[in-house]
């Protein structure tokens, strides 16, 4: 067996990093995560890759997916975001299926609706259901020749109803974090960065594959 301790991670050159991602949301996480590494970043769709039907049955594997297709159509490293909210009282609902939840027939995306429908399938589980939930975050880099580093980040709290704050995307307005008073839609985009699953999912990746 081979010891976490002993795995060879493969680094990153310098040079371009395709951000597998269409969601404005989580590419200014990311561009700003990125920032302090020099790094130089370019989207998926500035480059005109669409994105890959999300087939996998986890994070991981939809990350996987999604950063494997960027690489393969651009001939560059890609790093691949696949993230969501997991509700401990509904099985861990939504997760993997927490941007489709927020899909309308049009196929724009409504995550006051996203929210209130999990809110809704709480109020159906009775009143002693808990409200613990936590965001997971797995990070792909795969390259050109087909290597692939995944990461899984994850952080524990409550969900909180009416949604409250402004800041943020997705269901940040309804997520306090544990040992936290306010939402991550109330949170000062930094303090949010210091704490998410996308930071502790990329405090790993920086570790593994971006230092010397
Ligand atoms: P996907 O990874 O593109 O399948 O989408 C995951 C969905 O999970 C996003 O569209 C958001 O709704 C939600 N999500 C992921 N990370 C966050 C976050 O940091 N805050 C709020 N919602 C998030």
């Amino acid at each position: 067996m081979t010891a976490a301790a002993d795995i060879v991670h493969r680094k990153l050159a310098p040079g371009k990093l395709v951000i597998a991602s269409h969601n404005k949301g989580k590419l200014r996480e990311i561009a700003e995560l990125l920032a302090p590494f020099g790094i130089e970043t370019v989207s998926a769709g500035a480059l005109g890759v669409p994105e890959p039907e999300e087939t996998g049955t986890t994070f991981i594997a939809n990350a996987e997916l999604k950063a494997r297709f960027s690489a393969d159509l651009t001939g560059l490293p890609a790093l691949a975001d696949d993230s969501g909210l997991c509700v401990e009282a509904l099985g861990g609902e939504p997760g993997i299926f927490s941007a489709r939840w927020a899909e309308r027939e049009d196929g724009s995306r409504d995550f006051g609706e996203a929210m209130r429908r999990v809110h809704e399938r709480l109020k159906e589980q009775g009143p002693e259901a808990g409200r613990d939930a936590h965001f997971v975050c797995a990070l792909s880099i795969a390259w050109p020749d087909g290597h692939v580093e995944s990461f899984e980040g994850r952080v524990d709290g409550l969900l909180v109803w009416p949604p409250r704050g402004e800041n943020g995307f997705g269901y940040d307005a309804m997520f306090q974090p544990l040992g936290h008073d306010v939402s991550f839609g109330e949170m000062d985009p930094a303090d949010k960065h210091a704490m998410s699953h996308r930071a502790d999912a990329f405090a790993k990746l920086v570790a593994a594959v971006f230092q010397p």
